[in-house]
């Protein structure tokens, strides 16, 4: 079997407790990868390869630095389907959105950032009268840490590594023990791609004792966190009289809110999609589903008829349009919700099952590489002819519930929505913002007037007006309320790994 190895001053390792955990298959329940148990010690020993990483790295020229970063996008794109396949057995989602969003996503993140850092420029001013000018130098802040959730491994994981590699910084990086295979096969590529010793470093194990550690490392200046709101005040209150720098995405339970004059086909389509997408475990999912009144039966038929036809299946079948639930342990905190639900009166208009195992689609058998194979990504294990009794939900509509219920505020993250109609504006943007959460929402109107109105009293930090996970890379991305603090994405990621110091001279 497969152990997934830390990447520690440019090696794959093993752990210092010499101990593994178990990584599951979620649509088959089982074991079939073990991963380093890794604590204090490991995070040590990565904090010690990256602090000697940093002087070379930060004052290696963009240029190198860009180059260096487009060999590994190479790298990611010749192994794309093999990574694709990784995704979908690790997390559990269809392998058609591993291939079409998350690999790619993976690859757009290294460019994005790897040629900003070459366009990067920094602010002089001129101070007339004082004979003098004042310049911005923008350094990087040193050795940051990096932790991420298991929703959407790769692209989530790069998406902080890239900007703080490109920007200058050196990594200690853990990706969710739930889903570390990616983050395993991209330590392998770093190799191949011939990134210097230390630049990043890949801790797997379990959050408590690993995150924890980079978290409360004193030389680790910086953290980008990715992850479950009641982590995110852990790690700020750990954090924060250190005085580290903090990114923190957190939470979410987004509106989608649908006026009648909406382009309905348009908004029926994507509102499926921004429901259920990856098993309804994206951030920016839909979770709370407003509809004007006079659309209300309209939608609600047409609705569910198109959710009960989504096709649970085999993540690995190229026609599964709902996938397994990651871990067992999420699989039930699901399932309890759906009871809550009902126990609030709340009404299933479809799904609110454990899904009948899907037929496989014939899986592949892992070729079982030894632990410190250092050559091109590996196959994903999934034994073929397995029977797939792991967790699997049927995507759940329920409706008849208050906005103010438990159901409608506190964060699923599954195959689970509800549907409340709505009369006015005023009405919908109170429910709306009833939330201590405050990610994304949704706006589906033709009314341009209205929906910048809208836009502009949501609660939250992107807006969507008429469409659904629309993403530039160049714009801010993050929470206000308890859905995080500062902003990813663009030129803001690179600001946050780079510290700003004002030179003033005197001419
Ligand atoms: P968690 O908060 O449980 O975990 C996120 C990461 O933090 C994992 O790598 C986890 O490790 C690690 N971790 C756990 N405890 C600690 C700790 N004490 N100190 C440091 N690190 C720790 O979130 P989930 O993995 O369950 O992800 C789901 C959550 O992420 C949802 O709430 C979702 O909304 C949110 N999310 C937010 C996004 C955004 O952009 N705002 C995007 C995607 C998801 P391990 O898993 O190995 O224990």
């Amino acid at each position: 079997m497969l152990n997934i190895e830390n990447y520690i001053g440019g090696e794959l390792v093993r752990p210092a407790s010499g101990e593994y955990l178990d990584n599951f298959d979620p649509s088959t329940g089982e074991v079939y990868s073990l991963i380093a148990d890794s604590d204090d010690r490991d995070v040590h020993l990565a904090v010690e390869a990256a602090t000697a990483a940093f002087p070379a790295w930060s004052s290696t020229s963009a240029e190198a630095r860009h180059d260096i970063l487009m060999r590994l996008v190479a790298l990611i794109e010749r192994d794309l389907e093999t990574l694709a396949l990784a995704e979908s057995v690790d997390q559990g989602k269809p392998v058609s959105l591993a291939r079409a969003v998350d690999i790619p996503r993976a690859v757009a993140n290294f460019k994005f950032y790897a040629t900003a850092a070459m366009h990067t420029a920094n602010e002089s001013h001129d101070s007339i009268g004082q004979n003098a000018i004042n310049y911005t130098l923008r350094q990087p802040v040193g050795v940051v840490g990096c932790i991420s959730p298991w929703n959407l491994p790769l692209y989530l994981f790069t998406w902080k590594i890239a900007p703080a590699i490109a920007a200058g910084c050196t990594v200690v990086a853990k990706p969710s023990e739930v889903t570390p295979m990616t983050a395993y096969l991209l330590s392998r590529l770093c190799i191949e791609a011939g990134l210097p010793a230390g630049v990043l470093n890949i801790v797997h194990g379990l959050g408590p004792k690993v995150g924890s550690a980079i978290v409360a490392h004193k030389d680790v200046k910086a953290i980008s966190f990715t992850g479950g709101t009641k982590t995110g005040e852990e790690i700020a209150r750990v954090a924060a009289p250190m005085f580290k720098k903090l990114s923190l995405e957190l939470g979410g339970k987004n509106p989608n809110i649908i006026f009648a004059d909406c382009n309905y086909e348009e908004m029926l389509a994507t509102t499926v999609r921004s429901s259920f997408s990856n098993q309804g475990e994206i951030c920016l999912c839909g979770s709370r589903i407003f509809v004007e009144r006079p659309l209300y039966d309209r939608f609600k038929s047409d609705f569910v008829a198109q959710v009960s036809a989504l096709k649970i299946g085999d993540p690995l079948d190229p026609d599964t349009d709902v996938g397994a639930i990651a871990s067992q342990q999420h699989f039930d905190k699901i399932m309890s919700y759906i009871d809550l639900a009902k126990a609030e009166g709340g009404t299933i208009l479809t799904g609110g099952h454990k899904s009948e195992p899907p037929a496989s689609a014939g899986g592949r058998e892992h070729s079982a590489s030894d632990a410190d194979s250092q050559g091109s990504a590996e196959p994903p294990a999934r034994a073929g002819g397995s029977d797939l009794n792991g967790w699997f939900i049927e995507p759940t509509v329920i409706e008849g519930l208050p906005h103010d219920c438990r159901t409608n505020q506190e964060e699923i993250f599954g195959p689970v929505v509800t549907i409340m109609p709505f009369d006015t504006e005023n009405e919908v943007l109170t429910y709306a913002n009833s939330v201590r959460y405050g990610l994304s929402a949704t706006v589906w109107t033709e009314n341009l007037s209205r929906a910048h109105r809208m836009a502009a009293k949501l609660e939250s930090g992107i807006v969507w007006i008429n469409c659904w996970l629309l993403r530039d890379l160049r714009t801010p991305f993050g929470g206000v309320k308890d859905s995080g603090v500062g902003r990813e994405g663009g030129f803001e990621a690179l600001r946050f790994f780079t510290e700003e110091k004002n030179v003033c001279v005197k001419l």
